[in-house]
This record gives structure tokens, C-alpha cells and sequence, in this order.
């Protein structure tokens, strides 16, 4: 049957946030061995892709002055990888509407790669299995596939194999975006500089926190939340120490820095109380700006 894709075609992808980021040892590859549980957050990018004499970049929204418009942008890559890898013209117009924070922890960068992929696979009418597009995913980062696959996944590996995880209901989430990113690459070398000075406690098994999430109650995830990367990140920033404070005085039930940094993210009891925990945290001046969101959400969509 011949279906006609209209273009120009978005594609939104989602934000994650771990609520479990065990790092282990850095393997031979100089990547850490990761356990992570990733759960898709309502806050995306939309990633609008239409067919042109070359490839071009054009991005707007949150951040933008820090992401690259030249062939290093992850959604450029991911359309040049599928081409080179399925014999296609990667030329297109990408336009990119931000709502993660770059630099942030949020794996915006990855969003767009995975909305590009997707995007770009659904423009030419590939027949392919999502395992395929998977290991393109994974070639461009280790969050990529994750972000095509979205809701609530336990991540191994880098954290690209992923297994997903029963999750009831919708947690809440108040996010405070930092004045300055932070590079990830940095985080894990600060973690490796203080796991040599020292003994830093490790996260252990994620079970509890997993049916923690099959249960869909936060007060029980709040204890469970855990992050091996929040010292490191404090170490580099350690004005958020007083955004996490400030979060759990409005009324959070939790606050971790998530992934890499340096957004913070606070679990809240309902929908309410994350905007009254987002409006405290707005007048408290700790952070840049605030987003309420709710998890777990879809990966990768194409926008109808
Ligand atoms: P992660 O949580 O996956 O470690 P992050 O959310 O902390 O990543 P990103 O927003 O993905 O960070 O950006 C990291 C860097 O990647 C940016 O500083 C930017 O230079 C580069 N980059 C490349 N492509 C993009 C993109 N499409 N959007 C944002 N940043 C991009």
C-alpha cells in the first residue's frame, strides 16, 4: 500500500530524567558501565524535517546560542547516519524547537537525535525494524535510544540496552533549569577524580525504586531516587546545593540533580503541589527559570 508522508514532517521527542544513575568502573572503552532506570518527561523538542538541496540547521527556543547549527549537531548526524547507512540524500532543512535545557542533564541533544532518525526513516519510507534503528541510536549516544523508546525503561551498558519497566500512574515533576550547563564528559571525570580521592557511596540495586514505579506511589519512589553523578556535579556547582534546599523546603518530596546536571528535579505528591514547589523555587532566585512536567511519557512521536 502507498502511504503519503506530508511534509514538512515533526517529530517531538521527550526529556528524561534517571531516577537511578548507578555508575560503575570505567571500562576499556573509557565509557562507565551504567545502571540506570530513565523515566520521559512531558517537556520536548519538536524537530521539523523538509526535503531540500542540502542540509540545513535552523534551531530556536530555549538555549539556542549554545547549539551547534554545523554538521555536529546530533539531529545533522542522525539524518547523515541513516543516509550513509540506507543509500539515501540526507539533504533537508532540520528545524529544531528547543524546550530542554542544553547542557542540562536532560538529554536534549539526544532528543533530536532520536526525532531525526525517526523523522528522517519515516520521510523516506524505510522498511526497517526498530532493532535497526536502535543500533543507529545507539551509535550517536547512549541516551538516543532511550529517547526513541520514552515512558519508564531500566538502561544497562552505557545505558543503550534498555528493558522497559512497568510504571502505574503519573509522577510529578517540578524542574529548576541552572544559570550554566554543565559539560557530562566533566561530571564523570570530577566522579573519577573523587572516587580516587576517596570512597563516595555507590548506588546499589534499582529493584526497590522499579517497584517503587510499578506501584505509581511517590512518596514511596521519593526515598529511592538516587544519582552516583550528584556529587560530582555539586562539586563542579556547588550554588546547587542550595536549589536542591530550596526545593525540599517548598515542599518536594524529593530533589536529585538529574543525569549529568545541571538541572535539579524534585518529585512532588501532585500536579499542584509541583507548581507550588515551581513558584517557591521562581521567587527563592536559585535557579534560572522553572518547568512543571509529568512522567512517563512516549519516546519519539511524529506530531499528526
Ligand atoms: P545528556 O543528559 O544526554 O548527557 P545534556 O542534556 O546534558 O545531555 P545536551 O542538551 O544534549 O546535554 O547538550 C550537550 C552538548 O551537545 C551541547 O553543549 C551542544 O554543544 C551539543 N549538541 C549537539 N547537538 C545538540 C542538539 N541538537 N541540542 C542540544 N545540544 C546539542
Amino acid at each position: 500500500m502507498l502511504s503519503v508522508v506530508p511534509t514538512p514532517l515533526t517529530v517531538r521527542a521527550p526529556a528524561k530524567v534517571n531516577l537511578h544513575l548507578g555508575v560503575g568502573d570505567v571500562r576499556p572503552d573509557g565509557f562507565h558501565e551504567l545502571v540506570t532506570v530513565f523515566q520521559a518527561l512531558s517537556l520536548h523538542d519538536d524537530v521539523t524535517l523538509t526535503p531540500a538541496d542540502a542540509l540545513t540547521l535552523h534551531v530556536t527556543g530555549e538555549g539556542v546560542r549554545d547549539v551547534p547549527t554545523d554538521p555536529t549537531n546530533l539531529a545533522a548526524r542522525a539524518v547523515v547516519a541513516l543516509a550513509e547507512r540506507y543509500g539515501r540524500d540526507p539533504n533537508m532543512r532540520i528545524d529544531i524547537a528547543k524546550g530542554i535545557p542544553v547542557a542540562g542533564g536532560m538529554a536534549g541533544g539526544s532528543a533530536d537525535a532520536a526525532a531525526a532518525l525517526l523523522g528522517a526513516a519515516t520521510l523516506w519510507g524505510l522498511d526497517i525494524e526498530r532493532d535497526e534503528l536502535d543500533e543507529v541510536a545507539a551509535s550517536l549516544g547512549s541516551d538516543v535510544p532511550f529517547s526513541l523508546h520514552g515512558h519508564t525503561a531500566l538502561g544497562t551498558g552505557r545505558g543503550e540496552r534498555l528493558i522497559p519497566a512497568l510504571a502505574r500512574g503519573e509522577f510529578h515533576w517540578t524542574l529548576a533549569l541552572a544559570r550554566e550547563g554543565l559539560s557530562t564528559p566533566a561530571v564523570y571525570r570530577e566522579l573519577d577524580r573523587l572516587r580516587e580521592a576517596g570512597d563516595p557511596p555507590r548506588a546499589g540495586s534499582p529493584d526497590d525504586l522499579l517497584a517503587a514505579v510499578a506501584s505509581g506511589d511517590p512518596h514511596r519512589l521519593a526515598p529511592l531516587l538516587v544519582n552516583d553523578l550528584q556529587a560530582a556535579a555539586l562539586s563542579l556547582q556547588p550554588g546547587l546545593r542550595r536549589t536542591l534546599r530550596a526545593g525540599m523546603e517548598a515542599g518536594a518530596l524529593a530533589g536529585i540533580v538529574s543525569g549529568s546536571g545541571p538541572t535539579c528535579a524534585f518529585l512532588c505528591a501532585s500536579a499542584d503541589d509541583a507548581v507550588d514547589v515551581g513558584t517557591e523555587l521562581a521567587g527563592a532566585g536559585v535557579c534560572r527559570t522553572v518547568r512543571v512536567a509529568s512522567g512517563p511519557v512516549p519516546g519519539a512521536t511524529v506530531v499528526p
